[in-house]
C-alpha cells in the first residue's frame, strides 16, 4: 500500500484525494517511510520534517472532510531544495556557514505551496550555494543518482531530482541559475522547469547570482510540473524583478499536449551550436530520434545558428562568479550563520575571516575570489562589462531563432550522469557540463527538461531540452505534454519503471564527505 501511493505523480494522488480515496496523512506517510528506507543511501534530504508534514497532512484530511474548497494539490507531499527559506525548518544551502539557521520567514515560494495545502516534507542536498553540476560540494556529503549509486545525480538540485527519482517526493523544488533544475532533471529521468526569468518569485531564495536565478519545479511528469508552477508562480510584490502580469494555467497547456498529441505547424530549432562534438554518442542518438518522433507528429524541424552560444560558459562563468561574491558577502558572521573566532580573540575583520574561511567550501571560495577579481577596479570593464555585451549578442540569437521557430531544442546535458570525484579535479570539465543549459539563463528565457530514453551505452537517462520565448512557459508545457505522452505511447511505461531494483538498505550505502572535503563515496552497487 504505501509503497504504490510512492509511485502515482501529483496529479494522480491528487485524484484520490479528492475521490477520498486515500488520505494526505496516508501519502505523506507512504513517502517519509520511503525516505526512511531509501535515503540512507541516496541522501537526498539534508533535513525531513517527519511531525510537521504529518501534521499538516491531517489539517488538510480534517480541511478536506469539513467540505473545504481546496486547491487541485492540496495534500500532495512536496520536497524543497535547501536553498529556500523556511520558516519551520532549516536552510543552510548545504553550506556549513548556515549549519542549523532557520529563517524567521518563509520563501514566497514555499508560503505559496503551503496555502495550497502542500506538505513539505523536507530540504533537498545540492551543491553548496547552488554553485555545481553534481552535487558533489555540498558540505554535507553528495547525493546519489538513484539509477546508480556510484554516479551524480547532477546539480547543483541533485537532492531535488534524486529524490523524485527514488520516489521519494512525487514532486520537489528546485532553482536554476545555470542548468541546477534541468541538468538533474536529465540525468535522473526527471522533468525539470526553469521558468522565465520573473515568472516565479526569488523573494526568500537565498541568491546565487540574481540576474540568473530562477525557482522552478522538478517532477516524474510535465503535467505534474504545470500544477506546481500554476502554484508557485505569478507576481511577487516582495520581488522587484517579478513580472507582473497574467500568465496562462500551465496545467491546461499540459493537458491540451497530453490529449491532442499533435506537432502539427509547430516549428522547431535545432540549435547547431548545442550538439554535435562533445557529445555522448548516445546522448545524440536518442535526441535523434526525438527529433524524428517530432517530425512524425507534425512538426517541422529546422537548424539554427545561434554563433555566440560559444562564448556562453565564459561570459557566465565571469557574471555568476561577480554576482554571486557580492551576494555572499552578507556572511561575515555578524548577523547569522557560523562564527569562528580566532585563537587568543581578534578584530572583527580577522572574525570575519576566520569565519569565511571554516564557513565556506573550496568551489565557493573559487568563485568569490573569481568575481572579486573581476569586479576589481580597473578590471571591471574588461571582465565583468565584456561579459554582459557577450549576454546581449546571446539574446539577440534568440531573438532571432525565435523569429523563425516557435521552439528550440538540444539535449538537456552533453552526456548521461558521471562517476563520482570524474570532475572535481578540473573545475572548468565541471563548467562545460551546463553548455546546453547556460544560454537560456543569460537570455531570461524559459527551458524545460524531460526524459527521452537511456542511453544505450550506459543504460542511463538523457533529457531534451525545450526552450521558448520569454513569458511562452505554457508552450513548454504543451510541447512537453505532447513529446512525453508520444514516447510513453512506445515505451508502454513511464522511463522510471526502469530504474533498478537496488538494495536500497540505509547500511548498505556509506555516504562520505564530499570530494576536496574529505574521501570520495564508494563506487556504484547497483
Ligand atoms: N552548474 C551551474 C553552476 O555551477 C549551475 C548553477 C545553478 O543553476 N544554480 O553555476
Amino acid at each position: 500500500m504505501s509503497t504504490d501511493l510512492t509511485r502515482l505523480t501529483a496529479a494522480q494522488l491528487s485524484e484520490k484525494l479528492v475521490s477520498g480515496e486515500v488520505s494526505s496523512v496516508e501519502a505523506t506517510r507512504a513517502h517519509l517511510d520511503r525516505i526512511d528506507s531509501v535515503d540512507g543511501a541516496i541522501h537526498a534530504y539534508l533535513h525531513v520534517a517527519h511531525d510537521a508534514a504529518l501534521e499538516r497532512a491531517a489539517e488538510i484530511d480534517s480541511q478536506r472532510a469539513a467540505g473545504a474548497s481546496l486547491g487541485a494539490l492540496a495534500g500532495v507531499p512536496i520536497a524543497v531544495k535547501d536553498v529556500l527559506c523556511t520558516l519551520d525548518m532549516p536552510s543552510t544551502a548545504a553550506s556549513k556557514i548556515l549549519e542549523g539557521w532557520i529563517p524567521p520567514y518563509d520563501a514566497t515560494v514555499v508560503a505559496r505551496l503551503r496555502s495550497a495545502g502542500m506538505i513539505p516534507l523536507g530540504k533537498t542536498n545540492m551543491d553548496e550555494f547552488a554553485m555545481g553540476s553534481s552535487t558533489e560540494y555540498s558540505a554535507y556529503g553528495p547525493t546519489r543518482n538513484p539509477w546508480d549509486h556510484g554516479r551524480i545525480p547532477g546539480g547543483s538540485g541533485g537532492g531535488s531530482a534524486a529524490a523524485v527519482a527514488a520516489f521519494e517526493a512525487p514532486v520537489a523544488l528546485g532553482s536554476d541559475t545555470g542548468g541546477s533544475i534541468r541538468q538533474p532533471a536529465s540525468v535522473t529521468g526527471t522533468v525539470g522547469v526553469k521558468p522565465t526569468y520573473g515568472g516565479v518569485s526569488r523573494y526568500g531564495a537565498i541568491a546565487l547570482a540574481s540576474s540568473l536565478d530562477q525557482v522552478g519545479p522538478v517532477s516524474r511528469t510535465v503535467l505534474d510540473a504545470a500544477l506546481v508552477h500554476d502554484v508557485i508562480g505569478g507576481h511577487d510584490p516582495r520581488d522587484s524583478t517579478s513580472l507582473d502580469e497574467m500568465w496562462p494555467s500551465f496545467e491546461a497547456a499540459a493537458r491540451k499536449g497530453q490529449q491532442e498529441r499533435s506537432l502539427k505547424g509547430v516549428r522547431v530549432g535545432v540549435v547547431k551550436q548545442l550538439g554535435g562534438e562533445g557529445f555522448q554518442a548516445g546522448v545524440t542518438q536518442r535526441f535523434t530520434e526525438a527529433l524524428a518522433l517530432m517530425e512524425r507528429a507534425g512538426a517541422e524541424i529546422v537548424e539554427v545558428e545561434a554563433p555566440n552560444f560559444e562564448y556562453a560558459i565564459a561570459a557566465y562563468y565571469l557574471i555568476l562568479p561577480a554576482e554571486a561574491s557580492s551576494n555572499l558577502a552578507k556572511f561575515d558572521s555578524v548577523r547569522f550563520g557560523l562564527r569562528v573566532t580566532p585563537e587568543g580573540g581578534g578584530t572583527v575583520e580577522q572574525v570575519m575571516a576566520a569565519s569565511r574561511e571554516a564557513g565556506f567550501g573550496p568551489e565557493v571560495k573559487r568563485r568569490i575570489i573569481l568575481g572579486t577579481y573581476a569586479l576589481s577596479a580597473g578590471y571591471y570593464d574588461a571582465y565583468y562589462g565584456s561579459a554582459q555585451k557577450v549576454r546581449t549578442l546571446i539574446q539577440r540569437d534568440f531573438d532571432a531563432a525565435f523569429e523563425k521557430v516557435d521552439l528550440l531544442v538540444s539535449p538537456s546535458a552533453p552526456t548521461t550522469a558521471f562517476e563520482f570525484g570524474s570532475k572535481t579535479e578540473d573545475p572548468l570539465s565541471m563548467y562545460l557540463n551546463d553548455i546546453t543549459t547556460i544560454p537560456a539563463n543569460l537570455a531570461g528565457v524559459p527551458g524545460l527538461s524531460l526524459p527521452i530514453g537511456l542511453a544505450p551505452e550506459d543504460g542511463l537517462p538523457v533529457g531534451l531540452q525545450v526552450m521558448a520565448p520569454a513569458r511562452e512557459d505554457a508552450r513548454l508545457y504543451t510541447f512537453g505534454a505532447t513529446i512525453e505522452a508520444l514516447l510513453e505511447e512506445g515505451w508502454g511505461h513511464p522511463i522510471l519503471d526502469l530504474l533498478p531494483a537496488q538494495p536500497v538498505s540505509g547500511e548498505a550505502a556509506h555516504i562520505a564527505p564530499a570530494p576536496g572535503q574529505g574521501t570520495e563515496p564508494e563506487g556504484g552497487t547497483l
